[in-house]
């Protein structure tokens, strides 16, 4: 595309400074809610991909022989400097994400935890000290760095998810680069110029806007270590299956977080006014572009009509607007061309046979009529063959499954691919106890509907909903981002003299 002067245009941000080659090429960012370009971003070729990547490896070993109780300084500036910019962030995410602004500064808000949490590095890098294990030796441990470290991030949290990588991993001793979504990449630069006036050295945190070319140019540099990645399934079992062909003395460690679809089980036991808010929530808020948005609502036998008739109401009545609004309750979806994917969605439910209760298609939006917006949308007895529920839509689309008991819903739950997130709405502490211990699921609420670890408890799923060994954030992501050594050492006065040819044990 060629580029439009009119607008601003977002450039990579590398050793402290915006850069972006001249005749760059460039794709627009649109404001969901208006339907119109409101920037262009650029997007990398391989020479600003090295370029970033050679000065997140200049920028390393200074970085990491840097105290941790400096690095931690920063970092507690860098989560003041959040908080003074908490507007100016969340309008940011508003205008190119769509989510409601009072949704995108709790987006911003959860960020900022992960921040918290990454300030009590020294605490978090102390390790083991094992005085005398025999004939003189002391044994400990060391948590180091890895080096270059990278983030590629998804549009759905283009502020939360960057701060469930690159605090951890910079606070930890690596440097950093992100490669946002090019869907809403305007939060990163203003997280950059936030990160260098709270004092990061320059090139510590660096920014690649780009496209697959530069994800796929950062997974083959051989100076990277290590690569964070959240997104749809499909490309995190990418980047896990190119980290794991990367061959070399240090290979490659990579997290890859996927997609997902979120069930809450409705037990008739459960308080069905407090099920009823917490479905019309977690399965419209976002506009359901949440990884842990409730998708299936699983209604567990006499419960389901009643469920079905409570919620019909709730879903027509969603205030569906540009997300500046202040009532707002329901913004736009990301871009057209999702739009029109959520789309044909329901049209496939519908002839697959699911009984559509509330369609949200053909919505009109007064004064905005060129948005991307959709109504909430219910459908009612989907069955688990169908495509509705078998794959991810990622839209505000709810869809109840009724099942006979809790085995069932757990069966179900159970033989579904993804396993990010689920909730169950009870008030039996037994049925809460053997559903949370049967559920093969990473992230589990009881009458919670989104069950987000808070950031000092690490975030994940099971099965297709994260490639990798460990979930992300919290204490889990210390071990991400160092490398684990283990050190004896003992004084020449306590050597016994002469060579020892058995296995050495403690004397
Ligand atoms: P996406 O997979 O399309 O994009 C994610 C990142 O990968 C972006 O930076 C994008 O530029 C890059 N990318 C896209 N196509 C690529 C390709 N072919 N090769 C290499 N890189 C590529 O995801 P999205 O649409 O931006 O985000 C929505 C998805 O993210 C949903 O599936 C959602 O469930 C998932 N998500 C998961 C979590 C989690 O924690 N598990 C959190 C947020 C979002």
């Amino acid at each position: 595309m060629t580029t439009d002067n009119k607008l601003e245009t977002l450039t990579h941000y590398i050793n402290g400074k915006r850069v972006a080659a001249a005749n760059a090429k460039t794709q627009p960012v649109f404001n969901p809610a208006t339907g119109s370009p409101c920037a262009q971003v650029v997007l990398a070729e391989v020479l600003e991909v090295n370029a970033a990547v050679a000065a997140a490896a200049a920028a390393a070993p200074a970085w990491a022989d840097t105290a941790p109780l400096k690095r931690a300084r920063i970092m507690s500036k860098f989560k003041e400097l959040l908080e003074k910019n908490h507007d100016a962030l969340a309008a940011a995410i508003t205008r190119e994400h769509g989510k409601v602004f009072s949704d995108a500064k709790g987006e911003v808000i959860r960020g900022l935890e992960i921040v918290e949490f990454a300030c009590g590095i020294p605490q978090l890098l102390k390790t083991q000290f094992t005085d005398n294990i025999g004939g003189g030796i002391d044994n400990w441990q060391l948590r180091q760095p890895l080096g270059v470290t990278v983030g590629i991030t998804p549009f759905n949290f283009p502020v939360m998810v960057p701060l469930w990588m690159a605090p951890m991993a910079i606070a930890c001793g690596n440097t950093f680069i992100l490669k946002p979504s090019e869907r809403d990449p305007t939060p990163s630069l203003m997280m950059a110029d936030l990160f260098k006036e709270a004092g990061l050295p320059d090139g510590v945190f660096n920014v690649v806007q780009g496209d697959k070319l530069a994800v796929d140019t950062l997974l083959q540099h051989p100076d990277v270590k290590a690569v964070s990645f959240v997104g749809s399934t499909p490309i995190a079992e990418y980047i896990y299956t190119e980290g794991a062909k990367r061959k070399g003395a240090y290979p490659l460690r990579v997290q890859a977080l996927g997609g997902a679809k979120n069930h809450l089980v409705v037990m008739p036991d459960a308080d069905l006014d407090q099920a009823v808010d917490a479905l019309i929530g977690a399965a419209y808020g976002s506009a359901g572009e949440r990884c842990m948005a409730i998708s299936v609502a699983v209604a567990v036998g006499s419960v389901a009509d009643k469920l079905v008739d409570a919620l019909v109401p709730r879903i027509k009545a969603l205030k569906i607007k540009n997300g500046l609004e202040a009532d707002a309750e329901m913004g736009p979806v990301v871009t057209a061309v999702h739009k029109a994917k959520i789309e044909s969605y329901i049209a496939d439910g519908v002839k697959s046979g699911a009984k559509l209760i509330v369609d949200g298609r053909g919505i009109s939006v007064p004064g905005h009529e060129q948005g991307f917006f959709l109504g909430g949308t219910l459908f009612d007895h989907v069955t688990p063959d169908m495509k509705i529920h078998q794959e991810e839509i990622f839209g505000p689309v709810l869809c109840v499954v009724r099942v006979p008991d809790m085995a069932a819903a757990i069966n179900l739950i159970n033989a579904h691919e993804y396993g990010n997130g689920v909730a169950l709405f009870t008030s039996d502490g037994n049925t809460a106890r053997e559903f949370s211990r049967r559920i093969e699921v990473g992230m589990v609420g009881v009458n919670v509907p989104i069950p987000v670890p808070m950031a000092w408890h690490s975030f994940g799923g099971w099965k297709r909903s994260l490639f990798g060994d460990t979930h992300i954030y919290g204490e889990e992501g210390v071990r991400f981002y160092t490398r684990y050594k283990s050190i004896m050492q003992r004084w020449p006065e306590s050597i016994a003299k002469g060579a020892e040819f058995t296995m050495p044990v403690a004397k």
